[in-house]
């Protein structure tokens, strides 16, 4: 049966997540998913529109309005993220002081760090009460291959203006991070030595527990069901919770530092791997 197209909001959900809990999102990029990466995992479907610059895509009045009618009391936080980069909205730094005037709820922004070189990104993302920064490779070669960044864009720049952010932040920092297949001994031991520089407030580890839409779905935003997709999907490679609870355990125990990760039996149950072979 055809189901209706959802139209754009800029403030959707709550949605439920296993990191941040019941968490109402706030999308200030707009229907286009724009972004400076294309990442082979994005529940977005291919980036329609890569960029570095940035705009306003949707004006700050309008996501305050959008606020008004929904119950704030309810979540647990609130999310800058959406249909792309949150940085590249150049009213970002308004976005999240109009929404800490409105209310006393944490409110976090998703990252993917491209535009951290640039001081007025680092200073507006400071605003937030928390900040969660994609770091899914330590070498330009599986950066290319796995986040597919714009061909300017340079790890080793991203990573400098992370460093940077980590100066002037004094909110909660993590370091969210995509596994897709298990680590070599040096590829562990180049990440432990660069999360030993930064120091994160903790560090998430994932793994794609869901198909990825080929087309854009306005409803990746938010929770899908394992199962519900009734538009075209691609499995993507994984690893499984031992993989991710091993390196885990050997970060928290040689740095000290907090990691999460998802307890994947539901989805392992629901995602039985296919034989077709993943993106990359
Ligand atoms: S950084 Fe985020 S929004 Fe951009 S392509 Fe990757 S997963 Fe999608």
């Amino acid at each position: 049966m055809p189901t209706a197209t959802p139209s754009f909001t800029s403030v959707y959900g709550p949605v439920q997540s296993w990191r941040f809990g019941r968490s109402l999102g706030i999308d200030p990029i707009g229907s286009t998913p724009t972004c400076s990466f294309n990442c082979v995992y994005c529940q977005l479907g291919e980036i329609q529109q890569q960029s570095c610059s940035r705009q306003i895509f949707i004006p700050t009045q309008k996501i305050q309005q959008a606020l008004q009618s929904f119950s704030l009391w309810d979540v647990n936080t609130i999310t800058l993220s959406g249909s792309g980069e949150p940085t590249l909205a150049q009213n970002l730094g308004e976005i999240l002081t109009t929404v800490k005037r409105i209310t006393s709820k944490q409110i976090g922004v998703l990252t993917n760090g491209s535009l951290l070189r640039d001081r007025a990104v680092r200073e507006e993302l400071a605003i937030a009460n928390w900040v969660a920064v994609k770091v899914d490779a330590t070498s330009d070669d599986v950066f290319r291959r796995i986040n597919r960044p714009m061909p300017a864009l340079k790890l080793k720049d991203i990573w400098a203006g992370l460093l940077q952010f980590r100066q002037i932040y004094s909110g909660r920092l993590a370091i969210q991070t995509m596994l897709l297949t298990e680590w070599s001994e040096p590829d562990q031991m180049e990440y432990i030595r660069r999360m030993q520089a930064l120091l994160p407030d903790e560090i998430q580890f994932n793994t794609p527990t869901r198909p990825r839409p080929l087309t854009h779905q306005l409803s990746a935003r938010g929770n899908h069901l394992p199962g519900a997709c009734v538009y075209p999907t691609q499995q993507l490679k994984r690893v499984n919770v031992e993989v991710l609870e091993r390196l885990s355990d050997r970060i928290e125990g040689m740095l000290g530092i907090p990691v999460c990760y998802p307890h994947l039996a539901q989805e392992e149950e629901n995602h039985a791997p296919s034989k077709n072979e993943p993106l990359y």
